[in-house]
């Protein structure tokens, strides 16, 4: 395997890599190879290599919403890492591989409204359609023309319907043996001065938040839409911390007593109890029983079940 793999242009390895080095949680064993694709042809002959050598195999971006088990991952991780931004009018085209941020400020610097609401959301393009990132009232979903994609046989391109882009989902996140490979944003004219006072208003909040050394995922739990919770649930809710139409899951964390709990180096925030961080030192062990005993309260207070936004590895 290894062998065929030097063959491959545009292909990097990095055998028995250590993941915690390519997560934001700074937490994980090792992947058997970790490959990093530059294009279309280097990821469809990688991933054709992996499938006949029978290896299992993940995809990941920029690591900023993983939790990779103390283990590691006992085959073939891979990214996508092709970062053309082509803007055409309104509309830009770009990699998967992309920085969101770069993709913002680029599109600011365009004087392109649509995605300055994302400003310091970690992570890359594939990463954020995959999820459906979003902030401030907006996801990425709203600018999104086209997905194009690799479903292990052919490279496709769907619509914007044919993503089925939900809260934090879509059908990416149901079909994880596609590949995203780059994505269409249609953006409008704006005033560049605003776009940048907006942004870096939301910077500024945000570094608060999560300062940019924070070993985190953001969130770890979605938020809940009103609509899907039960007439119980939605009894013991003050109509105050509805959002959007939306119960931020942090309401219910805090009535079980999340802030400030501890597990090792594992903990929750004393200010937001829907974000937990790694002190330096933490293990996927501790993070997962953490917010195992998380979950188990909420269920047991409220009847229920948080999902976790944070996917996981291995
Ligand atoms: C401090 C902080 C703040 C955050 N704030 C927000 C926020 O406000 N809003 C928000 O939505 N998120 C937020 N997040 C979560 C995270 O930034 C997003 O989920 C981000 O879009 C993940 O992108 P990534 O490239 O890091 O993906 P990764 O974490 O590497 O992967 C996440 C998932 O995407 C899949 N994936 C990645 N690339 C591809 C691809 N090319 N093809 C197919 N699947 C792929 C992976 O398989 C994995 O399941 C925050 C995270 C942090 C650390």
């Amino acid at each position: 395997m290894l062998f065929r793999l030097l063959a491959i242009p545009n292909l990097h390895f990095y055998v028995n890599a250590s993941l915690a080095g390519y997560t934001r949680f700074e937490i994980g064993g090792a992947a058997k190879v970790l490959l990093d694709a530059g294009d279309e042809n280097a990821l469809i002959e990688v991933r054709r290599a992996i499938e006949e050598s029978h290896w299992p195999h993940v995809v990941i971006g920029g690591g900023s919403n993983l939790i990779v088990s103390d283990s590691g991952f006992p085959g073939a991780v891979l990214r996508y890492t092709a970062n053309r931004i082509d803007f055409d009018g309104t509309c830009v085209r770009v990699d998967a591989g992309t920085i969101l941020q770069d993709l913002v400020d680029r599109s600011i610097e365009h004087g392109l409204r649509g995605l300055e609401t994302m400003t310091r959301i970690p992570g890359w393009v594939g990463g954020a359609i995959y999820g459906n990132a979003g902030a401030y009232g907006h996801s990425i979903h709203e600018r999104v023309e086209t997905v194009r994609f690799f479903d292990g046989e052919t490279v496709r391109e769907i619509g914007n319907e044919a993503c089925e882009f939900r809260y934090r989902e879509s059908i990416f996140k149901r079909n994880k043996n596609w590949i995203i490979l780059s994505t269409t944003l249609r953006l409008e004219p704006a005033d560049i001065q605003q776009l940048r006072d907006t942004a870096e208003r939301i910077l500024k909040i945000r570094d608060e938040k999560y300062p940019p050394t924070m070993r985190c995922a953001g969130s770890i739990f979605k938020n809940l839409l009103l609509a899907d919770l039960s007439e119980a649930v939605r009894a013991q809710v003050p109509a105050s911390v509805i959002r959007e139409g939306k119960v931020p899951s942090a309401y219910f964390l805090e009535q079980v007593g999340a802030k400030n709990m501890e597990m090792g180096p594992i903990h929750v925030a004393g200010y937001h109890a829907n974000l937990i961080y790694n002190r330096g030192g933490g293990t996927a062990c501790q993070l997962r029983e953490m917010i195992c005993v998380l979950k188990t309260r909420v269920l047991e207070k409220f009847g229920l079940e948080l999902e976790e936004e944070v996917q996981y590895v291995g």
